[in-house]
């Protein structure tokens, strides 16, 4: 296993653990991600968790097959329950899962954040409830990427636990350091975006039955966010 293997999505997200870290890769699948960043001494130690069997079994052949199984503990552990006291870990890893599920993996397993950890998070969509959590858990956004890789666009969202912060609902559903930079990615992102909700808005008016005013009211707001956000140079 090395950086190659492993996807753009994944090098990214590789990229926002810091040198020396102890890495817990929550949802680690088949471990690609720990085992590459010990493999090129990036990191000192590992634990991936896994909540299913399967991809446990898959980790556990990936860290056999890569001879660092001295450096990683693959452990079976619903969220960050995967992580021990004495891991003493500084970085975690949540990827490749809806931004609700992380959110509600990091608020069930909030006894087990020291509040020191560096948070490397890669929602599949839901990043705006997943910043809302981070926001009401004295968590600043202090880096955020969108990707697009084999047609799928992604967000990496990098937080530390700073004390209070507050985010605008713009920020909340933009990402606050997205609105600053602007990148191509994250421009291309909103248009289609854009068009997708206008198709369903004109989907809803076109509906026989009673419309869904809460939703209707929902879709016109974001849209006349994002036509904002894209008019703006
Ligand atoms: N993190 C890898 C990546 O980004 O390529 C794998 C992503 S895979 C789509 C999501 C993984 O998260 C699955 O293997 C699933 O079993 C695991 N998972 C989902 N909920 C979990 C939880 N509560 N605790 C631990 N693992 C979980």
């Amino acid at each position: 296993m090395n950086d190659q293997a492993l996807s753009m999505r994944l090098q990214q997200v590789a990229a926002h653990v810091p040198a020396g870290a102890r890495l817990a890769d929550i949802g680690s699948d088949h471990g690609y991600l720990p085992v590459a960043l010990l493999a090129r001494g990036g990191i000192v130690s590992a634990v991936a968790g896994e909540v299913a069997l399967t991809p446990l079994r898959a980790a556990e052949r990936t860290v056999r097959e890569s001879g660092l199984g001295h450096l990683i503990r693959v452990r079976l552990a619903d969220g960050l329950a995967a992580i021990e006291p004495e891991d003493a870990i500084t970085a975690i890893s949540l990827c490749g899962m809806g931004g609700e599920r992380i959110r509600d993996i990091l608020d069930s397993g909030k006894a087990r954040l020291s509040g020191h950890e560096r948070l490397i998070l890669q929602p599949n969509g839901g990043e705006q409830p997943l910043r809302l959590w981070l926001m009401e858990n004295g968590y600043r956004i202090v880096c955020e990427e969108v990707l697009r890789e084999n047609r799928f666009t992604y967000e990496i969202i990098v937080a530390e636990r700073s004390g209070p912060v507050i985010y605008s609902a713009e920020e909340l559903y933009f990402g606050p350091i997205q609105l600053q930079q602007r990148s191509p990615a994250f421009i291309a992102k909103w248009q289609r975006l854009l068009r997708l909700k206008q198709q369903s808005l004109g989907n809803l008016a076109r509906a026989q039955q009673a419309l869904p005013e809460q939703r209707v009211q929902a879709l016109e707001l974001q849209i006349r966010w994002i036509e904002t956000l894209l008019a703006t140079p």
